[in-house]
């Protein structure tokens, strides 16, 4: 599928990936095969929402990294999320990558309660202050769930997610990067099976990232065997 550029943010360049449309499928499908213009609408912003939350999450990591002198290629939403493409290498500084890798979940926690405050707010209001009052309050409350969620995957301890690759940044000083990086690796496969479980109950994006995940985990474990004696296995 193709990707195109869609505008620039602080300078960054946005490309959207023809993948996104399974996440538009995932959180819009409900209201895009509901039949009533109104729910088709909520469909819309909803996902323009979740886009909005993405792009935030790697807005986070561009500009903490942008602080350590490191510019973003560009930014890019797709079926699983958003990936942000530095133009060269973060610099070998603990303190640097943890703080560029924290400041995407960092950015939904922030929206998490901003939406979900201002959802509240709105139905602390007497009737319906405008048409579709609480209609746009479900919607806030709803952006602000979608935000806590990115905000808690992104921190397990998983290959490649921001969480499992803060978690090698602290092991590493203890134990090497090898070492961090097989441990991360089997707390992965750890995650990987239990999204796995969560699928079963009929969640399919946990269904497709259980198979990410052990891939990613599987290959980490693969290009990261130490002298026998070190691996732990
Ligand atoms: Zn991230």
């Amino acid at each position: 599928m193709g990707s195109a550029q869609v505008g620039r943010i602080f300078g960054i360049p946005i490309v959207l990936d023809g993948t996104f449309i399974l996440l538009a499928l995932l959180y819009g499908f409900h209201n895009f095969t509901s039949g009533s213009t109104a729910s088709i609408s909520y469909g819309v912003v909803l996902v323009a929402g979740v886009a909005l939350s993405i792009l935030l999450h790697e807005l986070g990591h561009a500009l903490a990294a942008r602080y350590w002198a490191v510019p973003t290629a560009y930014i890019e939403l797709n079926g699983l999320g958003g990936l942000c493409h530095f133009a060269r290498a973060m610099p070998q500084n603990r303190v640097a990558n943890i703080v560029m890798l924290l400041a995407g979940p960092a950015a939904n926690f922030i929206l998490w309660q901003v939406f979900s405050n201002a959802g509240r707010w709105m139905f602390q209001q007497p009737g319906d202050t405008f048409a579709g009052a609480t209609r746009t309050a479900h919607l806030l409350l709803q952006l602000g769930s979608v935000n806590f969620m990115l905000f808690v995957f992104n921190l397990l301890p998983s290959h490649p997610l921001d969480g499992g690759r803060t978690l090698v940044q602290i092991l590493s000083k203890f134990t090497g990067y090898d070492r961090a990086m097989r441990a991360v690796a089997y707390l992965g496969l750890l995650v990987a099976v239990w999204l796995g479980l969560l699928a079963f109950s009929g969640q399919i994006f946990a269904a497709l990232m259980a198979f990410v995940l052990l891939q990613t985990n599987l290959e980490v474990l693969q290009s990261h065997q130490g002298p026998r004696w070190t691996r732990w296995n």
